[in-house]
């Protein structure tokens, strides 16, 4: 047997039951996150390092993942079954490279990888991973900044502190909310917000223009207690942060106060006539389209904004993907409760996971940076046209 050490002990590690069986095969048991009271379930998040000693440098194990039964909106589904599903490795802890993975023959095991291990330890992840540690890094180095403040809005279950970053003028006459990781695995979200921060605090004349006019308001990291967890999408109390979100429904501070105190914050922009006009819940998925809302009120209106919108990320970046069209609504979610709720034009904006498009390879995480510092450019034109 290939003598391995499959470490899930550090800080966003994936739980999971793991047996080497045969020779080079190392079977990975995984555990779901559980939708509170529903059938719904979900594994998509995987990361972890493997260890070996170092004269086994150069050798390589297949990495099996045994019954990922996925349940979504009450409905079971294969996860990851005849679609390209992808990885990413690290050798250096640093940089990273994509991994395809092999669809696999075995009814128990949805998804085999085969990792290389060129060095001790060979980090693998499901995306390349984003922490609470070093978002917390960002944050200090962008405290001193004077167009930045950051304050707590709030708490997680666990009572980790909420942050929200505005950046920008407090007067500036246009306002944008942007939101990552309702759902842990997403680190999609996390990358193109660490972009779009570093671009707006670069001290040029451009991101100075941008920031006198537009004052973007973000929350980085939603479902934190997630995230340090290792989760796929649920907080600790079984709740989907991207669902609940109605007229008549308060979010429960109790079970879910990443959402309630998020509620709280915008009635309290509402009061002090500060609301954001856009507000975009960042995610990731394996489409990678916009999922417009359908407000009650002015939807033609509302649906001009967004095409132009989604036109000018065309413009300016690697975006090709397109909106999701049609009457499908998917209700609860972020976008469809603040547009009727605020009156703020929100919406979902999913970032494909496995494929851009736009690139022609897999998305890496210095790709979403790239993409949120454009964003930048994006959200200036947008309110320019509008005024
Ligand atoms: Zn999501």
């Amino acid at each position: 047997m290939v003598p391995v050490f499959v470490d899930t002990y550090f800080e966003g590690a994936t739980p999971l039951r793991w047996e080497q069986e045969e020779e080079g095969v190392i079977d990975l048991y995984v555990i779901h996150d559980h939708a509170r009271f529903s059938p719904n379930q979900q594994f998509t998040q995987w990361d972890f390092k493997v260890h070996i000693p170092p004269e086994r440098i150069g050798s390589s194990v297949r990495l099996r993942f045994a019954r990922l039964n996925n349940c979504w909106n009450g409905r079971p589904s294969p996860a990851m079954k005849s679609k390209r599903v992808t990885s990413v490795v690290s050798y250096d802890g640093s940089t990273w490279l994509p991994l395809l993975g092999i669809p696999s023959e075995t009814a128990e095991f949805a998804i085999e990888f085969e990792l290389d291990l060129r060095s001790e330890s060979t980090h693998f992840a499901h995306v390349v991973p984003y922490t609470d540690s070093r978002l917390q890094q960002r944050l200090n180095a962008l405290r001193p900044h004077p167009s930045v403040r950051i304050y707590d809005v709030g708490a997680t279950v666990d009572g980790r502190p909420l942050e929200m970053v505005e950046l920008g003028n407090t007067e500036a006459p246009n306002r944008i909310f942007l939101r990552a990781r309702a759902h842990p695995w997403e680190t999609g979200g996390s990358w193109l917000l660490d972009g779009l921060m570093t671009l707006l605090t670069d001290d040029t004349p451009t991101s100075r223009a941008i920031l006198e006019t537009t004052c973007f308001c973000l929350m980085p990291m939603s479902n934190k207690d997630g995230v340090h967890r290792g989760m796929t999408r649920f907080n600790v109390k079984g709740i989907d942060l991207n669902r609940g979100w109605g007229v008549d429904t308060p979010h429960d501070p109790e079970l879910v106060p990443e959402n309630a105190c998020l509620q709280n914050w915008f009635s309290e922009q509402r009061r002090a006539g500060r609301l954001p006009q856009m507000a975009i819940c960042v995610h990731n998925d394996d489409n990678g389209r916009i999922h417009p809302s359908h407000p009650s009120i002015d939807p033609a209106g509302y649906a001009a904004r967004l095409e132009r919108f989604e036109g000018l990320l065309r413009e300016e970046t690697w975006f090709t993907e397109g909106m999701v069209g049609g009457s499908y609504r998917n209700s609860g979610t972020f976008g469809e409760g603040v547009t009727e709720l605020y009156g703020a034009d929100a919406f979902i904006w999913e970032l494909n996971a496995r494929w851009a498009e736009g690139l022609g390879r897999q998305p890496m995480h210095t790709d979403w940076q790239q993409m949120g510092a454009n964003l930048a450019t994006v959200v200036q034109r947008y309110f320019k046209a509008d005024g």
